[in-house]
C-alpha cells in the first residue's frame, strides 16, 4: 500500500529531514582519524534529541544505535562501536534517521577521513552524482525503472557496480514503506510515480564487483571483494514536473567547504 502525502504532510517530512541534514553536518565537523564510530553515534543521538526529535533508527527492528556507520568495504547498516576507530584514508557512510511530528527523515552521506585515494574520491563523487540522476526521474508520470536505470547507467558507464540486495524505499509515517526503489532497472518499466509519493533514493555503489556478504552481527553488509562502497541518500517528494528534495547536503557542505567532494 502506497501512502500519498498531502502538502502539509510533505512539509512535516521536510522538518524531519532537515534535522537529519543538520545531524549529518555535526558528523562532518568531527569526522577525523582517531575518532570512533561510537563517538559519532553519541553526538548524533544527543543532537537529534536536542532538536526534540527521536533517532529513527534506534530500536528499529532491534537496531542497537542511532545511526549506521559503514566504513570502507562496509556497504550499509554498520553498527557504531568503540572498537571501530577511523583512520586516515578511510571513508565512512553515515546513515541517519530522525522522527518528529509523526514522520521519519532519512538521509545518508559518505565522508572522507583525512586523505583518501583519488580513485575512491571518484567513487564517492559518481555515487553522489548518480543520486541526483535518480532524483531527476522522481516526477509524476516517470516509472521506477526510469529512476533505477538513470542511477545504474550513470555508475556502470564509469566502471562502478550497483548493489542489488539493498535498495531505496517509500518513507513517511513509517521509516520503510512501499514502494521499493531499486538503483537499477529498465527504462519504461515498473510502477508509475505519482505526485505525493515520498521516497528515499539511496544508491549503494561499489568500486569492485556488486556482490555482498552479510556479517555475523546480523546487520552489517560488506562487499565480497572487500573493495570500498559508497552510499548517498536523499528523501524526496514526487511532484509534477520536478522532484522536491526534502533532505539536504547543504549543511554538510558548508562545514566541509573546499574539501566537499
Ligand atoms: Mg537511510
Ligand atoms: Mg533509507
Amino acid at each position: 500500500m502506497i501512502f500519498l502525502k498531502s502538502d502539509e504532510e510533505i512539509e512535516l517530512l521536510r522538518i524531519s529531514n532537515i534535522i537529519v541534514a543538520k545531524t549529518l553536518a555535526e558528523m562532518a565537523k568531527i569526522i577525523a582519524p582517531g575518532v570512533s564510530t561510537e563517538q559519532l553515534n553519541k553526538v548524533a543521538h544527543e543532537f537529534i534529541r536536542d532538536q526534540g526529535a527521536v533517532p529513527g533508527f534506534l530500536g528499529y527492528s532491534g537496531f542497537p544505535k542511532s545511526i549506521c556507520t559503514s566504513v570502507n568495504e562496509q556497504v550499509v547498516h554498520g553498527i557504531p562501536s568503540d572498537k571501530v576507530i577511523l583512520e586516515d584514508g578511510d571513508i565512512v557512510s553515515v546513515d541517519c534517521g530522525a522522527y518528529i511530528n509523526g514522520f521519519h527523515g532519512d538521509s545518508a552521506y559518505t565522508f572522507c577521513v583525512g586523505n583518501v585515494k583519488p580513485e575512491i574520491i571518484d567513487l564517492l563523487r559518481v555515487t553522489k552524482e548518480s543520486l541526483y540522476k535518480g532524483i531527476e526521474q522522481a516526477q509524476e508520470g516517470k516509472r521506477l525503472g526510469d529512476l533505477g536505470n538513470a542511477v545504474q547507467n550513470y555508475c556502470e558507464k564509469r566502471g562502478f557496480s550497483v548493489v542489488r540486495e539493498m535498495i531505496g524505499h517509500g518513507v513517511g509515517r513509517n521509516l520503510h514503506e512501499a514502494p521499493e526503489v531499486p538503483n537499477y532497472g529498465r527504462r519504461g518499466n515498473g510502477m508509475m510515480l505519482k505526485a505525493g509519493m515520498t521516497i528515499a533514493i539511496e544508491p549503494m555503489i561499489n568500486l569492485g564487483s556488486r556482490n555482498l556478504v552479510f556479517e555475523k552481527d546480523g546487520w552489517t553488509t560488506r562487499t565480497l571483494d572487500r573493495k570500498p562502497s559508497a552510499h548517498f541518500e536523499h528523501s524526496v517528494a514526487v511532484r509534477r514536473g520536478k522532484a522536491d528534495i526534502l533532505s539536504s547536503f547543504e549543511y554538510i557542505e558548508q562545514v566541509l567547504g573546499n574539501n566537499a567532494i
